[in-house]
């Protein structure tokens, strides 16, 4: 299995490659050069399989570089009761029938970024150990990446994480689960900004080749194709979950931001599993929903994005999006390099017209968009009619996905995190804070630790400048 870059000039890699490299050295984003195709027969016995021996099977097609039994060993770690508080690892709820929720929130930090994270931070470790380096992680969050980077990569060995979120823009929990990390190799960053001013900030420093190399520096965001690799494996477990034959199709309802979930689920539907939709939701923050509506893609500026109650989608430039763009032109690196020639230069595309658009059905992609009223409500709703509590997220992924079902079809909604995250709504919405899981009380007083600095790059890399050579101190002596 070999990776290409959506933007065609960067040679192909293997999974190790891309898992260390992040972002292609042409800027462009790593797919395999072909999807594994999953057969019937393959379909049929993975319907049996638990969450680990399906994780072992997709990677085994998606990382036959991982040799001998390491890779069963990293998914065996990682993959546990005691880390997801459940052996299911992924444990769907039904709600009535025909609408389900697919728990993917139950991980240290309480959202589902937990999943991909936790096994990157050990395929991290297998790659570093096997060619005896360090890495200087550079990552950007909304929220949630940032603490489940944090949580996964701490006290790895050899890793050390630079952790840029927008200042001012996150909610209380989600900054005391960050900040209150006290360890020298997490550093938090809080940007003067908004989240997509963090991304470029990453992206702009993950492209300069010659610092990248010099400070070993690689990603995490969800432009890591190990990380959408890993969201692969949920979707196939709910798959089995709620259906009775491999004759089913079902819909997914995915609460989106970064197109970096979703995506996910289009790498599955591309692999062969039997889902019929795709239901992009959005908040306030519409583009991809205005992309699949119109065809018109047109990220918004800083300025333009709303600060909302749902705050890990407030993202107005999609870097997954690329991924499937590319699927959507065919494949082919010259139609994206020049549709985000005009993105990286400030500006949108329109392929309303075009015959790539009008093929946009045999993806299977719905969209919709919330607001804050439509949160509440579906907050409010949810609780009435099965006593269950979800986040906002969650809610914007149910209210869109409710006004997009089909009687006869399963409907799977993605919990991207649990409602403590986001009190505040949860308040607003009905009337009290939501349960609080067992050893996050109080976490909110704890002492933390960051810096506050403009959204400016080189400011960036002369904190990672400083900061940096007692990583590889210890391994040294380690
Ligand atoms: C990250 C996140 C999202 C958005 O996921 P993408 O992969 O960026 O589309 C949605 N909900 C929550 C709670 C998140 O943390």
């Amino acid at each position: 299995m070999r990776y290409v870059s959506t933007r065609g000039t960067a040679p192909a890699v293997s999974f190790a490659g891309c898992l260390l490299e992040g972002l292609a050295p042409d800027n462009g984003l790593y797919l395999p050069e072909a999807y594994p195709v999953v057969t019937a027969a393959e379909l049929a016995q993975w319907r049996g399989f638990d969450y680990r021996a399906l994780a072992l099977a997709l990677f085994t097609r998606f990382a036959p570089d991982i040799t001998g039994p390491s890779l069963r060993q990293i998914i065996d770690r990682t993959y546990t009761a005691q880390i997801f508080g459940h052996d299911e690892i992924t444990p769907v709820a039904t709600l009535e029938s025909g609408l389900h929720l697919l728990q993917l929130s139950n991980g240290p930090t309480l959202a589902f970024k937990d999943i991909a994270m936790q096994l990157l931070a050990g395929l991290f470790e297998w790659a570093l150990d096997e060619k005896g380096e360090t890495l200087n992680i550079l990552g950007a969050t909304s929220g949630d990446t940032g603490s489940a980077a944090e949580y996964a990569m701490l006290g790895k060995r050899g890793i050390r994480v630079f952790m840029l979120s927008p200042a001012g823009r996150m909610s209380a929990f989600q900054r005391a689960q960050m900040y209150s990390l006290n360890d020298p190799a997490i550093i938090n960053l809080a940007v003067e900004g908004a989240f997509d001013d963090c991304q470029a900030i990453v992206k702009a420093v993950s492209g300069d080749a010659a610092f990248k190399q010099r400070f070993r520096i690689g990603t995490v965001n969800s432009i890591n194709w190990a990380r959408l690799a890993a969201q692969v494996v949920y979707y196939f477990k709910a798959y089995f979950a709620v259906t009775k034959s491999n004759s089913e199709v079902i819909d997914v309802s995915v609460p989106s931001g970064n197109f970096g979930n979703v995506c996910a689920g289009h790498v599955a539907r591309q692999m062969g599993l039997p889902i019929r939709h795709l239901i992009v939701a959005t908040n306030e923050n519409d583009v991809l929903d205005e992309f699949f509506r119109t065809g018109v893609y047109r990220p918004r500026a800083t300025a333009e994005t709303k600060i909302t109650s749902s705050p890990s989608m407030d993202i107005s430039k999609a870097s997954n999006f690329e991924r499937f763009v590319f699927d959507l032109v065919g494949r082919d690196p010259e139609k994206v390099k020049a549709l985000w020639g005009r993105i990286d230069g400030g500006g949108a595309f329109d392929l309303a017209e075009s015959g790539e658009f009008a093929r946009l059905p045999d993806f299977g992609f719905l969209s919709g968009s919330s607001n804050h009223q439509d949160r509440l409500a579906t907050i409010r709703a949810v609780y009435e009619r099965y006593g269950r509590e979800i986040d906002p997220h969650t809610a914007d992924g149910i209210g869109v996905g409710l006004k997009h079902r089909n009687v006869g079809v399963p409907l799977v909604c993605l919990e991207t995190a649990l409602p403590v995250k986001f009190e505040e709504t949860m308040i607003e919405a009905l009337g009290r804070p939501p349960g609080r899981p067992k050893g996050f009380e109080g976490i909110e007083a704890l002492e933390q630790h960051v810096t506050t600095l403009p959204a400016d790059i080189d400011w960036v890399k002369r904190i990672i400048e400083t900061r940096t050579g007692s990583v590889t101190q210890a391994r040294q002596s380690a």
